[in-house]
């Protein structure tokens, strides 16, 4: 059985103190949960702190993007290798905002998530239609186009290890949600394309989240979903009560 994984994408919000208490009230009262992971992915300066204070507990740290090369000349970027050091365990790829505002490509995608695997980080590797994509019946030709370039060269094992955040950019940050029933189709579709790559077994393993306006209100019917194991949380994940309540969710 796959596990629900709930992260928090705080996107660039909060300031370091903000960040601090946020772990404070968190990290005592996460459930004592197998089942369930809680990941916390941050803006870069706060990793450090967070990483030290979710220590022994159940909460674990990501970061939001990085770059693919292992060190150089690449001003303002950080690497891998500098995530890995600080214990970081998760990193966000390619998500949609930075798809569109900071020039991010399938390729670009693909050797960020060679980089996560060879620093040990887990990729959550973010796919998703704009609205217009939607509308033209292109959803699924889209999606699978990104998941397919995304996972290139990976093995099944690294497949397997993956998570995909299945983000309809029409649904994020707009109080408009898919329905749970459309956010399914899409997430079982999208392991059926990696059982055609992969192998059944392997495309089982992955973790599929949903993202795009989840909140406590609507997690409990997206979780019960088929195909969905998981959250990538943006606006409600910033306050420590609402993120509770929605790792909660997962148990
Ligand atoms: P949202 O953001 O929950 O605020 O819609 C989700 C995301 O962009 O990951």
């Amino acid at each position: 059985m796959r596990k629900k994984i709930i992260a928090g994408n705080w996107k660039m919000n909060k300031l370091a103190a903000e960040a601090d208490r946020f772990a404070g009230d968190v990290t005592g009262k996460l459930p004592d949960d197998d089942n369930v992971e809680a990941i916390v992915c941050a803006p870069f300066p706060f990793l450090p702190s967070l990483v030290e204070k979710a220590k022994g507990s159940n909460l674990q740290i990501g970061a939001q993007t990085m770059h693919f090369e292992e060190n150089g000349a690449f001003t303002g970027e950080v690497s891998p290798a500098m995530l890995q050091d600080l214990g970081v365990t998760h990193v966000v790829i390619g998500h949609s905002e930075r798809r569109e505002l900071f020039g991010e490509t399938d390729e670009s995608v693909n050797k960020k998530v060679h980089a996560a695997f060879s620093h040990g980080l887990t990729p959550i590797i973010c796919v998703g239609e704009t609205l217009e994509q939607r509308e033209a019946n292109d959803t699924m030709t889209h999606i699978e186009s990104q998941v397919r370039k995304a996972l290139e060269g990976l093995t099944n094992e690294q497949i397997a290890a993956s998570i995909i955040a299945y983000e309809p950019i029409w649904a994020i940050g707009t109080g408009k949600t898919a329905s749970s029933e459309d956010a399914n189709e899409v997430c079982t579709q999208i392991r059926t394309v990696v059982k055609g790559f992969a192998d059944e077994g392997t495309a089982e393993q992955l973790v599929i989240q949903y993202g795009g306006s989840v909140k406590p209100a609507n997690i409990d019917e997206l979780l019960a979903q088929s195909d969905i194991d998981g959250a990538l949380v943006g606006g409600a994940s910033l306050e420590p009560d609402s993120f509770l309540k929605l790792v909660e969710a997962g148990t």
